[in-house]
């Protein structure tokens, strides 16, 4: 039955807030007017409808959560899936309920919906703008199709620590390739936010969730603001000026108070600073982790410090349905902090036209032909093709150009479907996705496979026996390791990144057999393989590649797709060497110039036992062909603080293949006031080259590539000298020098 104020609502076409061609501002206003304040905070409440259902195809507590939809006590709800279920949902909050406002439905999107991308931090060594886009808007469309209208990504958050599970959500270690890649995923999600494929996007995890202390997950940061405004906001800022409608707190203290209350972050840099219009999300249980965290009382003491400092939607911790209402009675908080929060919600809901119509994105005939079709795992194979990085290629024995050559194939994950699925693989099934062995074998006719290592990366003499005798019938071995993929994402955390010791056993047996190996590595994050690497001829990084990944890896080492991939990541030499990144700062004690005439100092920076390079540094990857660079110059030894300058190399493709280099450009930015690292990215350009063919590569480097901020936040530009570096990774670059006047 409809209420009465229902009815008013139907018959009075002066609504304001159900007039369609109203502006959005004046409608969030009258619906506010219209509300009550256990209505408000119905809207700040986001609840974890539950995906996994019993035999029953019931989740815990569904009818309960349904009640309080009916009673206009959510205003979102996460982990909701498929059209029918999330329609049944919605129905009730459009009919039921006395506003009919309709709910939001978030959902952990990170590397696709059911047809699985490669991980994001994968997705990033491409260095392909278009293909990143693509893949985020096939995850879009898949998501929009199944009924979502808002996903948890991008995130944003810059690390340097392989030890931390989640470094395969993001894109490395980079804030200037962050940036770009943020924003190539915010538009990827969001479109125009007008068609029934754009999805509200979430920047998470703000802030500096990257920074976390030892890679431990839920852990805490301690940053300079030097490093919080140069390193780890940038990205966040790109995500923000793209248009991203949704902010993500994260789950750690920044400065001493815990992001969810930190109006720092929330108020003087989102808002403030990054001119943030959107709504933002607490990440799970965070404003209620306050308590464990020690900064907040009891739930109520919580919800008070969030919404004071900025934090707006309550993901699951219930804080702001229960005592929201008598906060602002007691007035602690006022109706228009309250209005604020409430009317960024509401606002979106508007955008996406869910007032016009609350069953856009649930349409089953639209899901039907919209997830995992084939042209979605097209664009897949292409993005995870592009993902495979080649790290060593030993007298060229890659590509296998003989389809009929002799191939053992070695490695428990290579033929495992349930070791492909990470964490976060949403609603996809890993019978989906094609193993290596699946993917080889329609490429090479002689394959025989043999496990070599049990699933928990033990071996035995047996598993050895038959691996090494399989070695021995063939030309050539592939061996597959790594760590499953489950041990990649949220709560992933390893202390111990090197390679699992039955794995090593097993490599070292089958390198006694002096066939040639071909190592294909299989993990969410940079594993140290300096032993590893040793022990092969050819070594490859697949990371996780999603549904297509065999396809895909049997294309690059057949060669029908020539490596283009380079590193976002630095892979550690050692875990003791962690974290090392390219875009360090000098210290004042620099490992000796080799080529210096004067005597070394005997006291400066260095482990004794290893070097204090990485084995592979950021920027790296091989290709089946070779690049030179040559002829770096740049248009004039001096720049102007108001002009800009050219830089120039010619590159030439010098092998035998057709092939995609990634020119990087870094600068930096030798004296200043604050320190600056010794090198930072600030451009980047992947060409096709043909083989035997030579081009000129041009950047120009203008005086915001040169600036970089204080500890307040302010961006300085300072005169002075600048090294300029050209090269195919952050290492191997060709130098020059000018000065800005
Ligand atoms: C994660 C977020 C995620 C959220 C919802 C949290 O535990 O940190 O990244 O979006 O859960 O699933």
């Amino acid at each position: 039955m409809l209420s009465t104020t229902s009815i008013a609502l139907a018959q009075n076409k002066k609504t304001v807030y159900l007039d369609k061609n109203a502006p959005i501002e004046e409608r969030v206003k009258d619906l506010l007017s219209r509300m009550t304040l256990e209505e408000k905070a119905g809207q700040l409440n986001q609840l974890n409808y539950g995906m996994f259902t019993g035999p029953d195809n019931k989740v815990d507590g569904e009818q309960e959560k349904l009640d309080q939809v009916k009673q206009g006590k959510v205003g979102s709800f996460l982990n909701t899936l498929g059209v029918s279920k999330i329609k049944k949902v919605q129905q009730i909050a459009v009919e039921q309920s006395r506003l009919k406002i309709p709910l939001l439905f978030g959902f952990d999107v990170i590397h696709g919906y059911k047809t699985l991308f490669p991980i994001p931090l994968a997705e990033a060594c491409s260095w392909d703008m278009d293909q990143v886009f693509l893949n985020s808007r096939i995850a879009a469309k898949e998501s929009a199709a199944s009924g979502l209208n808002w996903a948890f990504a991008p995130m944003c958050d810059i690390s340097n620590d392989p030890r931390w599970g989640r470094v395969m959500e993001g894109a490395g270690e980079d804030p200037y390739y962050g940036s770009v890649i943020a924003a190539a995923r915010v538009k990827g999600f969001q479109g125009n936010l007008e068609s029934v494929f754009d999805i509200l996007a979430c920047v998470k995890h703000f802030a500096v969730y990257g920074a976390v202390e030892a890679g431990r997950e839920y852990n805490n940061v301690d940053v300079s603001r030097v490093a919080f405004y140069n390193k780890y906001l940038p990205p966040y800022e790109a995500a923000v000026k793209a248009g991203a409608a949704t902010v993500m707190t994260s789950f750690n203290v920044f400065d001493g108070v815990p992001a969810s209350g930190n109006s720092f972050l929330l108020t003087d840099i989102l808002q403030k600073k990054l001119g943030f219009k959107g709504f933002v999300v607490s990440d799970w249980n965070a404003f209620a982790e306050m308590i464990a965290h020690g900064y907040a009382e009891d739930k109520k003491d919580a919800v008070y410090k969030a919404l004071k400092a900025g934090s707006m939607m309550d993901m699951e911790s219930r804080t702001a349905i229960k005592f929201l209402p008598e906060l602002v009675k007691e007035g602690k908080l006022t109706e228009e902090e309250v209005d604020k929060a409430v009317g960024s919600i509401l606002y979106y809901k508007f955008k996406l036209g869910l007032f016009e119509n609350p069953y856009k994105f649930l349409d089953e005939k639209r899901e039907k032909e919209n997830v995992f079709n084939a042209e979605n795992r097209k664009m897949a194979k292409e993005a995870a093709e592009k993902s495979i990085l080649l790290l060593k290629n030993n007298n060229e024995i890659l590509p296998l150009k003989n389809p009929n050559q002799k191939i053992a194939l070695i490695g428990f994950y290579a033929n495992s479907k349930t070791d492909m699925v990470d964490m976060w693989k949403a609603s996809a099934d890993a019978q989906d996705c094609v193993t290596i062995y699946e993917g080889l074998k329609k490429q090479f006719s002689n394959l025989t496979f043999t496990e070599g290592y049990k699933q928990d990366n033990s071996t035995s003499q047996e598993l050895l026996n038959q691996a090494v005798k399989n070695a021995e019938n063939a030309e050539v071995v592939i061996v597959n390791i790594g760590i499953t993929s489950n041990l990649s994402g949220e709560d992933k955390s390893l202390a111990d990144i090197n390679i699992p010791e039955g794995q090593l056993k097993l490599l070292k047996a089958l390198k006694e057999t002096g066939k040639p190996i071909v190592i294909l590595v299989s993990s969410g994050r940079p594993m140290i393989l300096n032993e590893v690497q040793n022990l092969s001829d050819a070594l490859v990084q697949c990371w996780i590649l999603g549904t297509e990944s065999g396809n895909a890896i049997a294309e690059v080492l057949s060669g029908k797709y020539n490596p283009s991939a380079k590193t976002v990541m630095s892979f550690p030499y050692a875990l003791g060497q962690i974290p090392v990144y390219y875009n360090h700062f000098n210290t004042g004690r620099p490992a000796p110039d080799p080529n210096a005439k004067e005597k070394p100092a005997d006291f400066y920076s260095r482990f004794h036992d290893i070097p204090n390079e990485p084995l592979y540094p950021f920027g790296y990857g091989l290709s089946y062909t070779t690049f030179k660079y040559s002829n770096f110059k740049l248009s004039a030894p001096v720049m102007n603080e108001d002009g800009f300058l050219s830089v120039t190399a010619d590159l030439q493709n010098t092998g035998k293949y057709d092939g995609e280099e990634v020119v990087q450009l870094y600068i930096q930015d030798v004296t200043a006031s604050i320190v600056r690292p010794v090198k930072e990215l600030k451009g980047f350009k992947k060409v096709l080259v043909k083989a035997g063919e030579k081009t000129t590569i041009e950047f120009k480097i203008k005086p915001e590539d040169l600036s970089f901020f204080d500890q307040n936040g302010k961006s300085i530009l300072e005169k002075g000298k600048f090294n300029v570096y050209m090269g195919g990774n952050s290492r191997d670059v060709l130098a020059a020098s000018f000065e800005l006047r």
